[in-house]
Parts: C-alpha cells; sequence; structure tokens
C-alpha cells in the first residue's frame, strides 16, 4: 500500500489563502447544538472550525472554511448548520506547487 508522508495541520493549513468575505457563509445554531450528543462536526471539520464549549453548545468560525461541505452532509439536526458558499470572489484560494 502506498505511503502518504505526514503533514502537519499548520502544513496543510499554510497551503491555502482565504478571501474572506464579511458574510458568513455557514452558520450554526448553537440552540440546536445544545442538544446534540455526538458533535460529529467537530472531528468531521478538516479545518477543525467546530469548537465544543463547556455549556454544550458549539462555537464555529467561518473564515478558514475549506467550502469541503462535509460539515452539512454530517450534521443530523435539522436547521442546525445553514450552508451556502461564499459571496463571489470570496473564499478558500488553493495553491498549487
Ligand atoms: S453542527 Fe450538527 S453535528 Fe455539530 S454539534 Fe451542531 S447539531 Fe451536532
Ligand atoms: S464546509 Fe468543510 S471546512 Fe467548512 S466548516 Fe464545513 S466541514 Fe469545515
Amino acid at each position: 500500500m502506498r505511503q502518504y508522508p505526514e503533514v502537519s495541520f499548520e502544513d496543510r493549513m499554510g497551503t491555502v489563502d482565504f478571501q474572506v468575505g464579511g458574510r458568513p457563509h455557514i452558520t450554526v445554531d448553537a440552540e440546536i447544538c445544545r442538544s446534540c450528543t455526538t458533535k460529529e462536526c467537530v472531528h468531521a471539520c478538516p479545518a477543525k472550525l467546530f469548537v465544543p464549549t463547556g455549556d454544550g453548545g458549539i462555537l464555529f468560525n467561518y473564515e478558514q472554511c475549506f467550502e469541503c461541505g462535509t460539515c452539512y452532509q454530517i450534521c443530523n439536526k435539522a436547521g442546525a448548520i445553514t450552508w451556502t458558499y461564499p459571496d463571489g470572489g470570496h473564499g478558500v484560494v488553493f495553491r498549487r506547487g
């Protein structure tokens, strides 16, 4: 089986730029999250943007989002996540090389 080299989270994040828009393209309803016992988003988001809070809720920051859609797909509580793409000209920029 092919082996891939270890790449740190910081190095991965260093390969992308973000043109941050003023409008959050993803919003999270912390009230709904409070009743969620599994918190799949915390483990599934590759950018680690979901952070559990001490009161059972979630802190979410849209600014370094890869726009992969994983959180929206994996969350099983209706209405917890509202997901759109950023406005034109904003969002993630993947650099090559
Ligand atoms: S976003 Fe979805 S998976 Fe994450 S804590 Fe809220 S309800 Fe749970
Ligand atoms: S779209 Fe992807 S990177 Fe953005 S918050 Fe959801 S899981 Fe994280």
